[in-house]
């Protein structure tokens, strides 16, 4: 029988456990800093210009000035998000890349119907953010994110590093163990610009039409997420 990918990967589950228990009491820049020492340029971080991406971001110009970060370009992003990003890509030292599945909003409408969003949001994500992705990850080797446990429910077990099966990539998610307070403490410490659409009640900020601002302050990162329904994830976080 034919190995399967991960049989390749030298992340073994003993591997991965062990530097994950030597990383989780150290700050996150102990964890890029490794990163950045094991994969130097094939490290790549993801970011939708969040809170916690944006301290990764500042973290990782300090240590490898010029890496790629990337994000998905669903063209249904807020103004102000294409905006932020403008002005991060100007003054942090990083390499902003957009990453856009080639299929526009009309072709989308075309082949799958008006506002597939509405009609069948898994799909949506997968032809505008899971399948661009996966394409963009081909050949990398390390795939940085803003993921954090307190972010909501589903991701209260989140590792700091996880062999990411879906794009044979290792997964870091170095602010796993942080909460929002030291997130927000590191962006004003360090006078960091934020979106600001996250002082008119929205504490995550994705596609305009899957997107709402909420009334519980104190309550999940992730709320306002598709909130009219079950699914919390597009599915970049889901294997
Ligand atoms: S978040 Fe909504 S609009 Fe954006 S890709 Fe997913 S379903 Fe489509």
């Amino acid at each position: 029988m034919a190995p399967t990918p991960d049989a390749f990967a030298p992340w073994t589950h003993t591997r991965l456990a062990a530097l994950n228990a030597q990383f989780e009491p150290r700050s996150p820049k102990v964890v890029l800093d490794w990163a950045a020492d094991t994969f130097g340029d094939d490290l790549v971080q993801g970011t939708g210009f969040g809170p916690s991406g944006i301290v990764i971001m500042h973290m990782l110009a300090d240590l490898q000035p010029g890496t790629t970060v990337f994000y998905l370009d669903t063209d249904l992003l807020f103004p102000e998000t294409y905006e932020l990003k403008d002005e991060l890509a100007e003054t942090v030292d990083v390499d902003v890349t957009r990453v856009h599945g080639g299929l526009s909003l009309e072709e989308q409408a075309q082949q799958e119907g008006e506002e597939l969003w509405n009609q069948n949001p898994d799909r949506c994500c997968h032809l505008r953010k899971v399948k661009p992705l996966k394409n963009f990850l081909e050949d990398k080797r390390a795939w940085i994110t803003g993921l954090r446990r307190d972010q909501s429910p589903s991701r209260a077990d989140a590792p700091i590093l996880k062999w990411e099966p879906q794009c044979s990539v290792l997964k870091i998610n170095p602010l796993a163990p942080w909460t929002r307070k030291q997130v927000w403490r590191y962006l004003f410490d360090h006078d960091l610009p934020y979106n600001p659409k996250h002082d008119q009640g929205y504490p995550s900020l994705g596609c305009v039409p899957c997107t709402e601002p909420v009334d519980d302050a104190d309550g999940y990162s992730r709320d306002g997420r598709w909130s009219d329904s079950d699914k919390t994830e597009c599915g970049l976080h889901t294997s």
